[in-house]
């Protein structure tokens, strides 16, 4: 048993405050990381804020973490002491049902999220990244590119493979057209990893205050969704709609964007039901879907093809006590594009 030191809600209406807690001691198959860097995902203030009605306090947020393995357990072969390693959104899931094998674990019942829930024993509370130290079984632990900034890899372990992996399945790819809803952090991986798969992509934003960093990362067009033309302009047109937004917006205007057999795929996870009308979907057989980050395997793969094209995020890199002034910023949509914590400022 270990103490480690990090930040923790205790409420939902309380700004997270230093918390200081234990990390269980390694087992055969954990290793232990130093983190160096954390990032910070609109899910986190989510959870703290209870807006799914599913947390737990005290909660340490935190499932973009990249940090140096400290120590390894026995039974370890995929890491040794001093390699650079990174943990998502899971930590464990269940290992007996086909799914593993399928490489689907993440939507299986038994997943143990990284933070805000318990370990397998069903009473250890996971505590995440916002923290200087993480135990973790080395089977849900990621390698890290050698070649990537160290702190702006942070995000691609909750952001990167969620983009990643509906850009995957939907088969985006030169001659596809693709959009992506919100130029927050989850939509600028998507324009940069949707880029890089030779689609073309449109993002599709509020307003047009980002609209050049948006095409310097990837993206081949960029609209404004606060101008009614945009919808007249663009009507049919898109084999795929990433959607990242996480509040209400006129879902049925945003499915008369898809080509026939176009899909939208929900990234984003408001707090309210999604209202579609049956003619946005039945005249195009069009497809409303979602989709939730990736697989172990999966996200390695992520990882492995942003070292190849050197993709990582844009990151905005601050102290751990400015995390609760950083979460006021990501809800005024005012982050470019990711913050990630400097855990050496614990
Ligand atoms: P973020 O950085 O806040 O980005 C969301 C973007 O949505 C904003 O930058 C903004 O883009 C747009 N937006 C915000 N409010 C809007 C509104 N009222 N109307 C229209 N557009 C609006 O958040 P994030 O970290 O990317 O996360 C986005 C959502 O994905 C959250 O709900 C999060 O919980 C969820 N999420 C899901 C998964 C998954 O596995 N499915 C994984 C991680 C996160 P513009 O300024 O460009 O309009
Ligand atoms: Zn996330």
């Amino acid at each position: 048993m270990a103490f480690a030191k990090g930040y923790a809600a205790t409420d939902a209406s309380k700004p997270l405050e230093p918390f200081t807690f234990e990390r269980r001691a390694p087992n055969e198959d954990d290793i232990v990381i130093d983190i160096k860097y954390s990032g910070i995902c609109h899910s986190d203030i989510h959870q703290v804020r209870n807006e799914w009605g599913n947390a737990k306090y005290p909660m340490v947020p935190g499932h973009e973490i990249v940090g140096i393995v400290s120590a390894v357990g026995a039974g370890v072969t995929k890491f040794k002491v001093g390699d650079k390693a990174g943990v998502g959104c899971f930590v464990n899931s269940c290992t007996t049902c086909a799914t593993r094998d399928l490489d689907l674990e993440h939507y299986m019942p038994g997943l143990v999220q990284t933070y805000n829930d318990v370990e397998a024993d069903g009473t250890t509370p996971t505590y995440g990244g916002y923290s200087d130290s993480i135990v973790v079984k080395e089977g849900y632990a990621l390698s890290i590119p050698d070649n990537l900034d160290f702190a702006a890899t942070a995000p691609l372990l909750c952001a990167g493979i969620t983009l990643y992996s509906p850009l995957m399945h939907w088969k985006a790819g030169p001659g596809k057209r693709v959009a992506v809803v919100g130029m927050g952090g989850l939509g600028h991986m998507g324009v940069k990893i949707g880029a890089a798969l030779g689609a073309e992509i449109t993002v599709l934003s509020q307003s047009l205050s980002k609209k050049e960093d948006g095409l310097k990362l990837g993206a081949t067009h960029y609209y404004a969704t606060s101008d009614a033309e945009t919808f007249k302009t663009l009507a049919g047109t898109f084999d795929l709609i990433l959607c990242t937004v996480s509040a209400e917006i006129d879902w049925n205007a945003y499915l008369g964007l898809l080509k026939v057999d176009g899909a939208f795929v929900l990234l984003g996870i408001p707090e309210n039901a999604v209202p579609v009308h049956a003619f946005s979907l039945v005249p195009a057989r069009r497809s409303v879907a979602g989709s939730m980050i990736g697989s172990i395997k999966e996200t390695q793969e992520m990882l492995d093809f942003c070292g190849k094209h050197n993709i990582v995020s844009e990151i905005e890199l601050i102290r751990m006590d400015q995390v609760n002034e950083a979460y006021e910023r990501v809800l005024k949509s005012d982050v470019r594009y990711r913050f990630v914590i400097d855990a050496a400022t614990i």
